[in-house]
Formats: structure tokens, sequence, C-alpha cells
């Protein structure tokens, strides 16, 4: 994502500036979490790279492959590939050594993996989604 140990400087125009800091103090900004100019800025600049295609976020689980017994995941905050197996009932995902967690309710999101676990006669749990993906 964006690199945020390094920044460079930019001039605004001196009355956005103002109105900047008008918003910062309405309820509407401090629900959002903005706290300083920056954060405004930040945020109104990555909306509109969104929304012009120019910046695509990156979720934060990616789907690998699909094999008999487990699918593999990309874990982008944690940068580090996930391993979900399943076995004798369980599911168990390698990188949090635990039967239960997000890399866990997100291979439930993946069609491929419901249709291994049906045709090997899992049954499917309900979508719980303890963990934010
Ligand atoms: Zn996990």
């Amino acid at each position: 994502m964006w690199n945020m140990g390094k920044w460079m400087k930019i001039n605004l125009p001196k009355d956005m500036v103002e109105l900047i800091d008008r918003y910062l103090n309405t309820d509407m900004a401090k629900e959002r979490g903005f706290v300083s100019r920056t954060d405004v800025v930040v945020t109104a600049t990555r909306m509109l790279l969104e929304r012009d295609g120019m910046y695509k976020p990156r979720p934060r689980l990616e789907h690998l492959n699909t094999y008999e017994d487990h699918v593999k995941m990309v874990d982008n905050e944690m940068n580090r590939i996930a391993s979900v197996y399943f076995k004798n009932g369980q599911a168990y995902c390698d990188l949090c050594d635990s039967n239960e967690c997000l890399h866990i309710d997100y291979s439930y999101t993946i069609k491929d993996v419901l249709d291994a676990l049906e045709r090997h006669g899992y049954s499917i749990p309900k979508p719980k989604l303890k963990f934010k993906i």
C-alpha cells in the first residue's frame, strides 16, 4: 500500500486549508477519525484515485490455490501465506496454529473449498465470521 515512512510536501490554496480546518471541527470528521489536515487530504486523494481507477486497495486476504486437503491464501496485512487444512472434520490454520481464525473463516467463503468439503462429506459450518476480514 502506501509508504507512510516517506512524505512529500504539496501546497493547497489557503481557502481550501481553512475549509479543511472547519471540517475537522465537525462531528462527521470526528466520527471518521480525522484529526489532522493530512488525514483529510490523504483520504480525499485516495478516494479520487480509487474512483478514477488509479489505485486499487488490496484486500486483506486473497485466495491462492485449493488443494485436495488444504487451501492457500495470502494475508496482505501480515505479508504471509496461510494454509488452512481440513482433517478429521476440523479446520486448522498453520499460520495461526489454530482451529479458529479469520483465515479459516475466509476459507469458507471460497467456492472451491466449499465444493471440496461437500465432496468429502464435511458439514460446512454456517458462516459466522467472528473475525473481521
Ligand atoms: Zn489463521
